[in-house]
């Protein structure tokens, strides 16, 4: 699946290896290359934009690593760490790479368990045991336990990207930790490779042998040697992860390791972050999945209140208390700004509260969890609270807030401008009589230091995130060096854990020594030294770190330059700074950008990875069948940023952004949109290709092919004519092949059949523009050359159904007529013809500013050209009045949604037929990416009896042109069969609705089906 890059070392050229790498790496790393290459069938990949690729996690911290290894096999990672001895290369042990602290970046070589070291070894119902491989993401295990009624509990905010592996190597904590316990406290077994290639087998100690038993030896020796050290120092808390789990022989936690207090040996390697040996796989304890749940949301006056509240509240439940999370003022102010959660945030307040605490209780019953929100209503009242609980019993509510108490945070992390909230000391733990002290006085750290920092999560365990805003470029290390040392003295005096939760890495490895003094730090370091003596696995991590705020460890160093570029498109509203006390941001364009906006843009990407996702949502379909990294929104946006930045090795900095290192990055992206909405910061890669395809083609070229698709709106009404002449591409044998082989285009594909006869040629009884100006249900309709041409019939039942419910029509066309119709630009666009398309725009922004001047609707049937209008038309400085147009721009479905609301479709209701057929839908990308879903299921229900079916789908994989191309048709497929193609065949007699023409070209191709236009259906159905 992954299209050969120059230095990603495939089998054909494994032979040439040492060659290829050592010429623009060192002799060490072409060794390296070369011998993994004959030695395993893994993935080798050494090129600059790959080690780029994986330099950076979710922290703040970047570190060219040697090279990346993608193993295929468990084995394969023994063979690795083999090749790595011999050449003494140190090895970072990587899954999904989410950690905040820098835990993945490393200069070794990084070995990626994620792509396929991922299977289920084993799963005991009875005994409630998973057996892994370090791999496996948790939302996909959980999927696959659910049939079983069990789940593994450790509820990380990252479950649909984290590993099990990396889950073990951070000792990860979920939001329901109260209950379940940290990761350390659900593994029962590990299997791990030691750097001197021997296996590790560890689980209780009482029934441990042969190096498993002599290593928990050494271990109680170190640990019983320290006791008096461990009582000391050794936080008590139970969300302590820094440093190794030395007291499973002498338990230091309010919650021991194990029930019965046997020693499992698994536990020390658990939060070792990869130093100690590298995890072969891991045996699980599950739990049953919840039942029941009921939601207490407690209002608070003020924020010291909640603090102080959250000691009392742990206590009650009898053990059915699962979660106790944090929502404060600022999160639920951003939270009500957002149109989707402002009714939800809204359903959970009582006043104006200042913090609000989510109070979960699970159980086998609602009838059982019902008394416990009354001991919480009672509990408020007692301290002096009476009438602050919302009772939340129903599921979906419950489900809605949790959504808001994630996107609070995803909102907070989309804040343009170099100063940015930065996680270093986000997790500290302190007890939770002291939280709220301990909360106020770092509020006031901040404040002294100019920033701010906004409160969110586990309240019930001591774990409160904060990220104050700081900007790494300028003056942020410094301050981040003073914000710690303040924060640490903090959680000493409250006898807290400065790593509560995300681990050490970078950020915290320095602060070991300081947590546990020198006698026990030296015990880790006997530890590190007993099981890695050649210090190959993540050396300089644990043991011997290097201050958190070396700025040369960063990615935004202090030299870091950002390299000149005239963009086409308008960046100028990420190019601007902001006020970490306030967060305002200055005026657009003034942000000092020399990419004018362009690299702020593509530095809103915070490593977070929330883009490697399988689940609900569009983004990133690329990574959905590809798995790899390149194919990310993250690792494009990685690549953009290290071009833009002069950081890719080997390529001239001037040269770097138009280079094929960035081409192949951007090749699979199909432009979906779906990172623009599901990004938490909302990076806009499709935008971003196109700026990219402008710079990149204007320097290399335009294709045949190109140009035959971007030119399509300007050749069709000729086109047309021959239509029967240009249709013979898919009749006669061997045209097809010719296609591919001079263009192209797919011989596996037919393409859109032209007409002879289509919508714009075929008189229309429709109003001219002044009858539209002056009638009073007026609306324009904008056909587009998709369906003005290929596909009339859906123009045409549009054009019946607006008229059936009463609408003056006039269909758009452009103020200087000249033969052909309208264009928005896509296609242009598409292909990085942003000049062109610019014209385009022009001529439909002087077609329809007098209709969206007088608030009349301009509609549109064609997704990715109607929301042209919403989206690029507003970066190609196009001025006011495509502002104004944008405001009226509707698809047909929001449109007569929004008339529906208004009362308007009466006439149209009642001339609809009831249907019985099943209907199933399929949302184009950019209708999901612009929230024009939702008004489609809300039509279909103005038609009696109808029962639509959203199909739960991310790209179709067509996407314009781009499953037409030969060199992408299997990934297009793949796409498709994702979900999309196996849900249309599951219901073969319903009827299959997608707005996309493409989708429907897709659908056809994949499932051949006849899917339709939503307008259609409506036109079918008028009586
Ligand atoms: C937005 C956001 C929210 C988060 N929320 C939470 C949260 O709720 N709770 C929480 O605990 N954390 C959270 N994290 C941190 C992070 O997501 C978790 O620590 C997660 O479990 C890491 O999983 P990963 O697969 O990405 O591991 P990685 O980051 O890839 O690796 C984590 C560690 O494990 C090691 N490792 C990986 N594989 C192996 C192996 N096979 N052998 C040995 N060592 C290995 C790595 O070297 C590294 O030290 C959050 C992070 C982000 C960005
Ligand atoms: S592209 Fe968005 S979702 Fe992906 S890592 Fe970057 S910020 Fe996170
Ligand atoms: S536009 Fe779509 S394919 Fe491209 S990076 Fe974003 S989500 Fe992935």
């Amino acid at each position: 699946m992954n299209a050969p890059l120059p230095l990603k070392v495939t089998r054909d050229v494994a032979a040439r290896a040492y060659d290829f790498v050592a010429k623009v790496s060192n002799e060490v790393a072409g060794k390296l290359a070369a011998r993994l290459a004959e030695e395993t069938q893994g993935e080798v990949l050494f090129s600059n934009a790959d080690k780029g690729r994986y330099a950076t996690d979710a922290s703040i911290y970047q570190v060219m690593p040697v090279g990346v290894f993608v193993p295929r096999t468990s084995d394969e990672v023994k063979t690795a760490l083999a090749i790595c001895r011999d050449l003494n290369v140190p090895i970072v042990a990587r899954g999904g790479g989410t950690s905040q602290c820098g835990q993945t970046v490393g200069a070794g070589l990084v070995i990626d368990h994620a792509k396929y070291v991922r299977n289920i070894l084993n799963v005991d119902v009875e005994q409630r045991t998973a057996e892994v491989e370090p791999g496996i993401v948790l939302d996909h295990l959980n999927a696959a336990l659910k049939k079983h009624g069990l789940w593994f509990p450790v509820d990380v905010s990252t479950s649909a990207q984290a590993t099990l592996g990396g889950m073990a190597g951070n000792n990860s904590c979920g939001s329901r930790s109260i209950a379940y316990g940290n990761m350390v406290h659900n593994v029962l077994g590990l299997t791990a490779w030691r750097s001197d290639g021997g296996l590790l087998e560890l689980g209780r100690m009482d029934a441990a042998s042969g190096e498993a038993r002599a290593l928990g030896s050494y271990v109680k020796t170190l640990s019983d040697a320290l006791l008096p050290e461990l009582v000391a120092h050794w936080p008590k808390v139970m969300r302590r992860v820094a440093g190794y789990n030395l007291d499973i022989f002498n338990n230091q936690s309010e919650k021991p390791y194990t029930q019965d207090g046997s020693v499992n040996l698994a536990h020390l390697l658990v939060g070792s972050e990869g130093t100690l040996a590298l995890t072969k796989s891991l045996k699980l304890r599950l739990a049953e999945l919840p039942r029941s749940k009921v939601l207490g949301v407690v209002n608070f006056p003020t924020f010291y209140k909640a603090m102080d509240a959250a000691q009392h509240i742990v206590k009650i439940g009898d053990g059915t208390l699962t979660a106790v999370e944090l929502v404060d003022r600022t999160m639920i102010e951003l939270s009500l700004q957002n149109p989707v959660f402002a009714a939800t945030v809204r359903s959970a307040l009582i006043g104006q509260p200042e913090a609000i605490l989510l109070v979960e209780f699970s159980g086998a019953s609602k009838t059982e969890l019902i008394p416990k929100i009354k001991q919480l209503v009672e509990l408020m009242g007692e301290l002096g609270l009476p009438g602050s609980v919302v009772e939340m019993i129903d599921d979906a509510a419950q489900k809605n807030l949790w959504e808001v108490r994630k996107a609070g945070l995803n909102i907070m992390m989309s804040l343009k401008g170099d100063g940015k909230p930065v996680s270093f000391i986000e997790d500290c733990a302190v007890p939770l009589e002291h939280l709220a002290e301990y909360t106020s006085a770092l509020t006031e750290v901040f404040r002294k230091h100019g920033s701010k920092g906004t409160w969110y999560a586990h309240a019930s365990v001591g774990t409160l995130h904060v990220r104050p805003i700081l900007d790494m470029r300028r003056e942020g290390a410094a301050k981040m060096r003073a914000i710690a040392e303040e924060a640490s003295a903090l959680v000493r005096h409250y006898k807290g854990a400065y790593s509560g939760e995300h681990g050490d890495g970078l950020c915290r490895g320095e602060w070991i020594g300081w947590q546990f003094g020198p006698k026990i730090t030296q015990a880790f370091a006997q530890i590190k030294h007993h099981l890695d003596p050649l210090n190959l696995l993540s050396p300089q991590r644990m043991i011997d770190p290097p201050k958190m705020d070396d700025t040369t460890l960063m990615r935004f160093p202090p030299n870091y330059k950002v390299i000149p570029i005239k963009t086409a498109l308008d960046w100028s509203a990420w190019n601007v700074q902001n006020n970490p006390v306030t967060e305002q941001t200055s005026t657009p364009g003034s942000g000092g950008d020399p990419a004018n906006g362009f690299a702020k843009a593509v530095e809103m990407c915070n490593n977070n990875g929330h883009c490697r996702k399988f689940d609900a949502g569009t983004m990133c379909p690329s990574y959905r069948v590809t798995r790899d990294e390149k194919h990310l929104t993250r690792g494009r946006a990685n690549t953009l940023r290290l071009a833009l930045s002069g950081q890719l090795q080997g390529i001239k900095a001037e040269d770097a952004f138009t280079s094929e290192a960035v081409k192949d990055a951007l090749d699979l992206c199909v432009g979906c949109k779906g990172c623009k909405r599901d990004c938490p910061t909302g990076v806009d890669m499709a935008k971003m290709k196109i700026e990219f395809l402008h710079h990149y083609k204007g320097k290399h070229g335009y294709t045949f092919k190109d140009k035959l698709i971007a030119y399509l709106p300007d050749y069709a009404p000729w086109a047309s004519r021959f239509a029967p002449l240009l249709n013979l591409r898919d009749k006669l044998p061997g045209l097809a092949f010719l296609s591919e082989k001079l263009i192209g285009l797919s011989a596996r594909r037919t393409l859109p059949q032209w007409k002879t006869k289509t919508f714009f040629n075929t008189p229309q009884a429709t109003a001219t523009r002044s009858e539209v100006l002056a009638a009073t249900k007026p609306v324009v309709l904008f056909v587009d050359t998709f369906n003005g041409y290929f596909e009339s019939e859906n123009a045409s039942a549009a054009l019946k159904v607006l008229q059936a419910a009463g609408y003056t029509v006039h269909i758009a066309s452009k103020a200087q007529p000249d033969g052909k119709s309208l264009c928005c630009g896509r296609t242009y666009l598409a292909s990085g013809m942003v000049d062109k398309a610019k014209t385009k725009a022009r001529e439909m922004v002087d077609a329809l500013a007098p209709f969206a001047e007088k608030g009349i609707a301009i509609v549109g049937l064609e997704p990715s050209c109607l929301l042209t209008l919403r989206d690029e038309m507003l970066v190609m400085g196009l001025g006011a009045a495509a502002q104004t147009i944008n405001g009226h721009a509707l698809l047909l479905e929001e449109f007569l949604a929004r008339e529906a609301t208004a009362g308007k479709l009466g006439a149209l209701k009642a001339a609809l037929k009831p249907i019985t057929q099943p209907i199933l839908l399929h949302g184009h990308c950019h209708q999901k990416a612009f929230g024009a879903v939702s008004p489609i299921m809300d039509v279909l229900k103005l038609i009696p009896g109808a029962q639509p079916e959203l199909i739960e789908s991310s790209c179709c994989g067509m996407a314009g042109s781009f499953g037409y191309e030969a060199s992408h048709y299997e990934v297009s497929m793949q796409m498709a069969e994702l979900s999309l193609l196996p849900a249309v065949r599951q219901q073969p007699d319903a009827v299959v609705l997608a707005d996309g023409t493409s989708c429907r070209h897709q659908i056809k191709d994949g499932a051949q089906r006849e899917a339709i236009h939503v307008a259609v259906l409506l036109a079918r159905q008028l009586r």
